[in-house]
């Protein structure tokens, strides 16, 4: 019946699903208590349940959707999974949008999925777990276009449950989410709470914030916009990965925001680009001005990334 559904909504549809999924295992080896944690590089961590959270998303995406191609943030290798950890659920709400047509016959060969399976690591390992989203965006071609954020510690107080998850898709809109509008004439601007460098200070010096507010995670800070609690992201910095902005591109363009480089173009994210955000990242919420914050990054912080 599912198989009815185009590539890209039922692709969407599970990867809601397969988030959540994810989610949960996060929060069952935290509660657990051994991170069993490994150095990938210079302040760049992963944990128990970075490699299973994508173990989980990537089995439950590549089964359903062999023909695809999926670029994991802890690598390409497959193993062998607790069978409880592959879901092939589809999600309802997004099985009855009606896409715009240039995204109803896509063909698997033109989608790349980029998982990062638990965006904000370092303040993870802090203990400091709201800050943390799994994130599954789908791009076909260079654009990302779909989009699942999940934040696994999202208190929802009348269901007294944890966890949250919102998608987006290219001139859909979103969902499981409705986007508060930022404060008005304020400049609140989030920005790295554990990748900071003197030229990522410096952008935000050359805008001249009413208010910074530092927290962990791409998609943190995107979930940040769409609460109306900042105006924009900015990182001045080539530490971001396509993986960290993937979905929250998408999620945050279908809501009418934008997320560019400092330069205001948009990252490619077919199979075949390279992974390094290498230009910085400039987001901004729905109704913000994102060529203003653009022409405020002075010359020499761009030279310098
Ligand atoms: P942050 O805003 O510092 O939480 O960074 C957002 C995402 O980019 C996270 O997934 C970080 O791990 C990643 N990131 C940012 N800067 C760096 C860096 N210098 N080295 C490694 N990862 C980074
Ligand atoms: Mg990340
Ligand atoms: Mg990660």
């Amino acid at each position: 019946m599912a198989q009815c559904h185009p590539l890209m909504t039922r692709l969407v549809a599970s990867s809601v699903v397969a988030a959540t999924q994810a989610g949960k295992i996060i929060r069952d080896i935290f509660t657990q208590g051994d991170l069993n944690i490994v150095d990938k590089g210079v302040n760049d961590l992963q944990t128990e349940a970075d490699r299973s959270a994508q173990n989980c998303i990537i089995e439950s995406l590549s089964r359903q959707f062999p023909d695809i191609t999926i670029i994991g943030e802890e690598g390409t290798s497959r193993c062998e999974v607790p069978s409880d950890w592959i879901v092939t659920d589809l999600d309802q709400d997004v099985l009855k949008v009606k896409l715009p047509d240039y995204l109803e016959n896509v063909s698997p060969k033109d989608v790349c999925v980029w998982v990062d399976p638990l965006d904000g690591t370092s303040e993870f390992t802090q203990g400091l777990v709201d800050h943390i989203t799994v994130l599954v965006g789908v791009a076909v071609g260079k654009k990302a276009v779909g989009g699942v954020i999940h934040q696994p510690y999202y208190k929802d107080v009348q269901k007294s449950s944890l966890g949250r998850t919102l998608w987006g898709i290219d001139k859909v809109g979103i969902g499981g989410f409705k986007p508060i509008p930022p404060p008005a004439g304020k400049k609140i601007i989030t920005t790295t709470r554990s990748h900071s460098n003197k030229t990522v200070q410096a952008a935000l010096d050359a805008i001249e914030p009413d208010e910074v507010i530092r927290v962990g995670g791409a998609g943190h800070k995107v979930m940040l916009l769409l609460e109306g609690k900042a105006n924009a992201y900015v990182f001045a910095s080539p530490g971001c990965k396509r993986w960290d902005t993937c979905a929250p591109e998408a999620v945050l363009h279908a809501a009418g925001g934008a997320l560019t480089d400092l330069y205001g173009d948009n990252y490619p994210y077919d199979a075949d680009t390279e992974h390094p955000n290498t230009k910085g990242v400039l987001a901004t919420a729905p109704g913000e001005q994102h060529s203003w914050y653009l022409s405020r990054i002075p010359d020499q912080v761009k030279q310098e990334l």
